[in-house]
This record gives structure tokens, C-alpha cells and sequence, in this order.
């Protein structure tokens, strides 16, 4: 029997709870798994990324919860790893470490006006609607009750959530755990149009049909599409005729762009061809300079210098997620993931001994849910082959790391934390008639987890 070894995982989303699964699924090398995460509740973007009105995806945190009831797997929250730890410190008490903390940061677009106030970042809206610790409450609550015009920029899976959510009336969503905050300013929303901008052609957009066809089933906002905006050169032509989910995503806006408007509230206004090239305000935004844009024969898209305007006094950049570094970890900044072979990171052309990478630190912020499980077995397999020449932590029992956290004053929330959070939800929850509600405060959870009594 090999000697047992000690894992920390970073991050607790779905690549860390995948990464932590297989890690103890397997039966050849004994381990015990640290699962750490900065905030005090576990499961990373399928709690504060994935929409709230996706029950069935965000169920999947059901499946990752049962990894905790594994033995040998602790999940301890509150935990910073670069703030109330060191990388090199924890490498005391793990003998291997995988990153898989995500890509928390927005992409930038880099365009005049993009940083006038009322001009968000979709990860920021989302983090809010889903009640995340550290979100901007304030912001959201003064811009969503004076905002009647929105723009959200990109046509991708997280810009048709922000659509749906601000188009939805309050009522198609109260089945959600969304905090009661959030309910309270959505009601008091004057929104009225909701612009989406797509910088290439219908061919070419990264929603996925399912997601996309929602839009067009809302109880009060009509969609509208411009039949002169579906533009189709011989290269999206291709893609439709060998690619089934390009040609449903393409019928989707071809039926769409048919339909009359029905008079509801509200109207998503579904644009392609058309990029943002400037925000325009003085204080706050008020106009969004829109160009008009052309395909290139190779799938990209260029200006062609006409532009038109779009009023908007919201404006939702979703245009993709990027990966932060940590102290202590080489960093590939052009590509903004953690540089790695098969999983190893890599620092130049060595291999750093007894560090791993899994999820969107390591390949970017691609994939649906699921493609993480393949992702994070793929980079425990690298771990487990390297097994004999990982470096030996030097204090390798929970205990020890248990007795380093409180002599530095960190309050980690262990499974059993957890699990009182969790109760606590669901019984918030149930006073409100519904099967959770999150709690959105860290001294909250910290309560909840009986970890303060104040
Ligand atoms: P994404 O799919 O990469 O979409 C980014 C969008 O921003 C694209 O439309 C992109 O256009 C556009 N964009 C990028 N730079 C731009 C610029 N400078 N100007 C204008 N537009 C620009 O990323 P995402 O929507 O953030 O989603 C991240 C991942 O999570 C995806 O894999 C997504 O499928 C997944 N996700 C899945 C679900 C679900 O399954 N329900 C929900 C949410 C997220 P180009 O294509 O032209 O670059």
C-alpha cells in the first residue's frame, strides 16, 4: 500500500469538486483532501455564476455536495489562499496543491466611456442577482430602479442570462433563491429595452439553442430582430450546413425576425453585426456609439466605419471572463490561465513538483459545467502518475493545518459549517415559500455557521 498523501484543492467550484472526486474515487494511493475556498460556501460559479431561474443546472450542486460526504474530503471555507495563506506556506502541510480558483475578472473592451458610471460588468450583475458576499449592492440597486434603455454587449451563454433576468418580470422568478434584495430592486426596474450586441453574424454567435430560444418565451418581453442584421457569407453558410447547433441557432433568429411585436412591457432588441466602439455620457451613460460590421471570409469581423447610436443608460459588458493570478504561481498573461503540461504547472520549461491546475485557470473560460469533469480527471491523472516524486509536506495532518489556521486568526468553515449554512438557507427559504434563499453577507454565513455569535 503506498503512503497516504494530502491534497489541497484551490477553489471549490465545479473543477474543484471534480478534481477532489477523483482524487478520493480512486483506491490505489490513499489521500485526504482539503477542498479551500476564499468565501465561507463552496461551489464557486454553480452558485454565483450559473442563472438562478436554471434550476436543473444549478442542481448540479447537489451532485458536488456529495463529495463532502466522502471521507477523507473537508471542505474548508474562508479561507484565502495568497491573503490568509501562502502558497509556500501551504506547501507545509499538503504534499500536492491544485489551482482551480477560476477566472473571477471580466474581460475589458477596451473602448472610450467603457468605465462611465452605469456601465457594469455582466460577472458584477451576476455576482449580484446571485447574492455573492462581495458583490456591489449599492450600485445595482441605484442603476437597475433609473435605468430604462439596457445595451448588453456579446452574444454568448452569460449575456443571454443577464438578458433574461433583466427582461423577466418579478414574478417569473420568485421561484429563484435569489436574496430578497434582489427581487425588490428587479421589481422597481423601468427597463424597457434591452439592446444585445453581437460583433459577428447569427453563424457565428457562442449561445447555445436552448438558452438562446428562452428569450423568445418571456411572459412580458417581445423580441425583435431585424432581418437585414442576418447576414450570412460563404463561410457561415458552411458552418450551417456541417454544424446542427449553428443551424438551430440560426432557425431560432431566422423565425424570430418574422414576428411582429405583441405589445408587451418590455423588448430584447437582438442585434448582430454591430460592435460597440464608444459609451457616451457625462457623469453616467446615455448613448451607446454602435458600428456597423462586416464579415472577412475567415469567420472574424471587421468595421466598415458606419455607425448608428443607441440609447442606454445601462450598459452590460459580456464579453468573457479572465483569469487572475496568485502570488507564488507562474502566470501566462497573455492567455490569463495558470501555464501547465497535461495539468502540471509549469514555470518556463520546468514542471513546479507537486502543483496542478484544473478547470478555467488552466484552459480559459470555455466549456460547459460538465467539461470540467473531464478536464480536472485528466489533471489528477498527471498528479496521481507523479505520486512518488512529490515533494513530502513536512506537517502533513489536518491537525496541523487546523492549528496553523487558528493560531493566524482565520475562522475556516468546515463541512459541518457548511452544512449549518446550507440548513439555514433552505429554512430562509421556506419562510418565503420557496426551497432556498441565499444568504448574502459573510457575517451572515459566518452566523450561520456558527462561527460568529454577534
Ligand atoms: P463567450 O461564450 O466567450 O461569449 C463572449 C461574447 O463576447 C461573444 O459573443 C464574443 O464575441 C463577445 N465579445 C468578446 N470581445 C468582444 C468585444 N471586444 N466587442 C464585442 N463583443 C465581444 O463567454 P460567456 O458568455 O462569458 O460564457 C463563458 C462560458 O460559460 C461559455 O463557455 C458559456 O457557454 C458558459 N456558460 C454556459 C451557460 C449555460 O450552459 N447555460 C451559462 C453561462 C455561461 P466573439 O464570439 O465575436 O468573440
Amino acid at each position: 500500500m503506498h503512503k497516504p498523501i494530502r491534497v489541497a484543492i484551490v477553489g471549490s467550484g465545479p473543477s474543484g469538486m471534480y478534481a477532489a472526486d477523483a482524487l478520493i474515487s480512486q483506491t490505489a494511493i490513499p489521500v485526504s483532501v482539503d477542498v479551500i475556498d476564499k468565501l465561507p460556501v463552496p461551489f464557486g460559479l454553480v452558485r454565483y455564476g450559473v442563472a438562478p431561474d436554471h434550476l436543473s443546472i444549478r442542481s448540479v450542486r447537489d451532485t458536488l455536495d456529495k463529495v463532502f460526504d466522502k471521507p477523507g474530503v473537508r471542505f474548508v471555507g474562508n479561507v484565502e489562499v495568497g491573503t490568509d495563506i501562502s502558497v509556500a506556506n501551504l506547501r507545509d502541510f499538503f504534499d500536492a496543491i491544485v489551482f482551480t480558483y477560476g477566472a473571477s475578472r471580466d474581460r475589458r473592451l477596451g473602448i472610450p466611456g467603457e468605465d462611465l458610471d452605469g456601465s457594469v460588468a455582466a460577472t458584477d450583475l451576476v455576482a449580484w442577482y446571485c447574492g455573492h458576499p462581495e458583490a456591489d449592492r449599492a450600485t445595482f440597486e441605484r442603476l437597475i430602479p433609473s435605468a430604462t434603455s439596457a445595451v448588453v454587449v456579446g452574444v454568448g451563454n452569460v449575456a443571454v442570462d443577464v438578458t433574461r433576468v433583466l427582461a423577466k418580470t418579478v414574478g417569473e422568478l420568485t421561484h429563484t433563491d435569489m436574496p430578497e434584495y434582489v427581487f425588490d430592486t428587479l421589481r422597481r426596474s423601468p427597463i424597457t429595452d434591452i439592446h444585445v450586441l453581437g460583433r459577428r453574424g447569427p453563424a457565428q454567435a457562442t449561445y447555445t439553442t436552448k438558452e438562446l430560444r428562452e428569450l423568445g418565451e418571456l411572459l412580458d418581453s417581445d423580441i425583435v430582430v431585424d432581418p437585414a442584421d442576418l447576414v450570412f457569407d460563404e463561410a457561415s453558410d458552411q458552418l450551417i450546413a456541417t454544424d446542427k447547433a449553428i443551424a438551430r441557432n440560426v432557425d431560432v433568429v431566422k423565425e424570430w425576425a418574422t414576428r411582429s411585436k405583441s405589445g408587451k412591457s418590455r423588448r430584447i432588441h437582438l442585434h448582430f453585426m454591430a460592435r460597440p466602439v464608444e459609451l457616451l455620457g457625462d457623469e453616467r451613460v446615455h448613448e451607446v456609439v454602435v458600428e456597423r460590421t462586416e464579415l472577412d471570409g475567415t469567420g472574424a469581423a471587421r468595421g466598415t466605419g458606419a455607425t448608428f447610436v443607441i440609447p442606454a443608460d445601462f450598459v452590460v459588458r459580456s464579453v468573457g471572463y479572465r483569469g487572475q493570478p496568485l502570488a507564488g504561481v507562474p502566470f501566462d498573461e497573455t492567455r490569463s490561465v495558470i501555464p501547465n503540461l497535461d495539468g502540471r504547472v509549469q514555470d518556463g520549461t520546468q514542471v513546479v513538483a507537486g502543483q496542478y491546475v484544473a478547470g478555467w485557470i488552466k484552459r480559459g473560460p470555455t466549456g460547459i459545467i460538465g467539461t470540467n469533469k473531464k478536464d480536472a480527471t485528466a489533471s489528477v491523472a498527471s498528479l496521481l502518475a507523479d505520486v512518488d516524486k512529490l515533494p513530502t509536506a513536512p506537517f502533513a495532518t489536518t491537525a496541523d493545518f487546523d492549528k496553523w489556521l487558528a493560531a493566524a486568526g482565520v475562522r475556516a468553515v468546515g463541512n459541518e459549517g457548511w452544512r449549518a449554512i446550507d440548513a439555514a438557507e433552505r429554512a430562509l427559504g421556506a419562510t418565503n415559500g420557496r426551497d432556498r434563499t441565499t444568504i448574502a453577507t459573510n457575517q451572515d454565513l459566518l452566523r450561520a455557521a456558527n462561527l460568529v455569535s454577534e
